[in-house]
């Protein structure tokens, strides 16, 4: 069944859109969120983009809080950031029109950067 909070398990990806559920914070390291869906708990691993890193684009994360924050503290983070990106490409056909305004308006608001136009 899919979550009506936050999509799951259709919903892969959630750009810097208005509609972003609010999440529950369980971590923050290297620059990366891990977050919960209050109503479902799946959680949700968030990078934040410049400018001002208030631009966060969450992936969905399926594995359990522990090895995110193992993952999360190796190599400061880089290969956890690097499977973030990864994630934004593979699942990139899931995302809804409005989600691609969303990002077209952070492309514009970032002078043309945003995780897309960066790979
Ligand atoms: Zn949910």
């Amino acid at each position: 069944m899919t979550c009506k909070t936050c999509g799951n398990p259709e919903r892969k990806i959630w750009p810097p859109v208005s509609q972003v559920p609010k999440f529950k914070g369980l971590g923050s390291e290297n620059w990366m969120l891990l977050v919960e869906c209050p109503e479902c708990g799946n959680f949700w691993a968030g990078v934040p983009y410049e400018p001002y890193a208030s631009f966060v684009y969450y992936v969905t994360w399926d594995k359990s809080i522990e090895q995110w924050k193992l993952e999360i503290g190796q190599k400061d983070g880089s290969n956890l950031h690097a499977w973030h990106k990864k994630q934004l490409l593979m699942y990139k056909n899931t995302l809804t029109d409005n989600d691609m305004e969303s990002i077209q308006h952070h492309r514009e608001r970032n002078y043309g950067r945003d995780p897309y136009t960066e790979a």
